[in-house]
C-alpha cells in the first residue's frame, strides 16, 4: 500500500492533508511532518495543511488557510477513522482519497487506505512511510514525527509500543540528533493555573464501587481556575497508576460550544465501544464522547462501572 500512496502523491500536483477534529499533537505533526517531507521531495508541488488549530500547538508549524479546492487534487486523511471526523475538508471535491491511521477500523471512506491500529502513532506509520519510500527529511521534520510519537504514546508507556516504534525512533534520532529536554519541554510546559485545576481534580474524583473515577468540571470551575475548557481533558493522562482507579474519566462543560467532553482511559477493560455508543470513539484504553448533559454523562459512567465489574471478575484491580 505504501507504493500506490507514493505513487498517486507523485502523481497530483496539488495535495491537501487533513486530520480528525480536537487537533493534538500526534494529528496536526504527522500532517506537518509530511506536508514538509512532500515539499522537501518535490518542490514544485503545493501542500495545504488544513483543519482548525490550537495556539496550543503553534511550535508544529503554521495550518493552511484554503479558499477554494484547487481542480484535481489529492486528500490525505491522516489519524481519523471515521468521516464524521474530518475537520475542515470536503471528500466530494477531492479526485483521489487517502486515509492513514493507527486507529480501529471504523469505515471506509477514501479510495486508498493504510491502517495499522498496532502502530503507536499516526507519526510512527508517517516516519516508516517517509524511510521506505525514500522521502527527503530534515531536522524540523524529524523532530515533528518524534513529538506526535511521544505525545500519543504518552512517552512509549503503552503496549502498542513495540520494537518497531523503538526501531524508528532510533533511526531518526541517529539521523537527526535531537535535545529531547527542549522537546519535551513543548510538549508539557503547562501554567499553573492548570497545574491548579488538576488538583481540583484529584480533590474532586468520585470512585465508583468498581473503579471508575469521574470528575464533573463545570463552566463555573473553568472560570473560576481561568483556564481553557480543553485543559482538564488534556490533562487525563497525568491520572495514571492510581491503584483504586481502573478506567477514569474527565466530564467537561464546553459552554461555548454548549456540549460536555467526555475523556477516558483505562488500564484494564477495552472502553471505545462504550465510548461509540456516546458519540464517540477512540482506541481500546484511549477514548472520548460528546454529550449533552451531565445526566448522560452519569449513564456512561454506569456503563463504565459494568464494564469493570464483568473486567474485575477475572482480574484484580492492582493488576
Ligand atoms: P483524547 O481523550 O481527546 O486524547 O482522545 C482519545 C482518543 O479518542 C483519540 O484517538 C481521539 O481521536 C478519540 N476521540 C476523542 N473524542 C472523540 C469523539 N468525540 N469521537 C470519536 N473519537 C474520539
Amino acid at each position: 500500500m505504501y507504493k500506490k500512496i507514493y505513487r498517486a502523491i507523485k502523481k497530483y500536483p496539488n495535495i491537501v492533508i487533513a486530520r480528525h477534529i480536537g487537533v493534538d499533537p500526534d494529528a496536526m505533526a504527522s500532517q506537518i511532518a509530511l506536508k514538509e517531507a512532500i515539499e522537501l521531495t518535490f518542490p514544485t508541488k503545493h501542500v495545504y495543511a488544513v483543519g482548525n488549530g490550537s495556539v496550543k500547538f503553534n511550535y508544529l508549524g503554521k495550518l493552511d488557510k484554503l479558499d477554494e479546492v484547487p481542480k484535481d487534487a489529492l486528500l490525505i486523511v491522516l489519524d481519523t477513522p471515521d468521516r464524521k471526523r474530518v475537520d475542515a475538508a470536503n471528500l466530494d471535491q477531492y479526485d483521489c482519497r487517502i486515509k492513514i491511521d493507527h486507529h480501529p477500523f471504523v469505515e471506509k471512506f477514501t479510495d486508498l487506505e493504510y491502517i495499522d491500529d498496532t502502530s503507536s502513532s499516526t507519526c510512527e506509520i508517517i516516519m516508516d512511510f517517509l524511510l521506505q519510500e525514500k522521502f527527503k527529511i530534515d531536522q524540523k521534520v524529524a523532530e515533528k514525527l518524534f513529538l506526535g510519537l511521544a505525545s500519543d504514546s504518552n512517552r512509549f508507556l503503552y503496549n502498542n509500543c513495540t520494537s518497531r516504534t523503538f526501531q524508528l525512533t532510533s533511526v531518526y534520532l541517529e539521523k537527526f540528533p535531537m535535545n529531547l529536554q527542549k522537546l519535551y519541554q513543548k510538549l508539557y510546559m503547562r501554567p499553573m493555573a492548570e497545574v491548579r485545576l488538576q488538583g481540583y481534580i484529584s480533590e474532586n474524583m468520585t470512585i465508583t464501587d468498581h473503579g471508575v473515577g469521574y470528575v464533573k468540571v463545570t463552566s463555573d470551575i473553568i472560570n473560576k481556575y481561568q483556564v481553557d475548557s480543553a485543559s482538564s481533558g488534556n490533562m487525563i493522562n497525568n491520572f495514571n497508576y492510581i491503584e483504586e482507579l481502573l478506567v477514569w474519566v474527565t466530564i467537561t462543560e464546553d459552554a461555548k460550544n454548549n456540549v460536555i467532553r467526555i475523556n477516558i482511559r483505562s488500564r484494564g477493560p477495552e472502553i471505545n465501544f462504550i465510548a461509540e455508543k456516546y458519540n464517540g470513539g477512540g482506541h481500546k484504553f484511549a477514548s472520548g464522547a460528546r454529550v449533552a448533559t451531565f445526566d448522560e454523562a452519569m449513564e456512561l459512567v454506569d456503563d463504565l462501572d459494568q464494564v469493570c465489574e464483568t473486567y474485575l471478575k477475572n482480574h484484580t484491580i492492582k493488576e
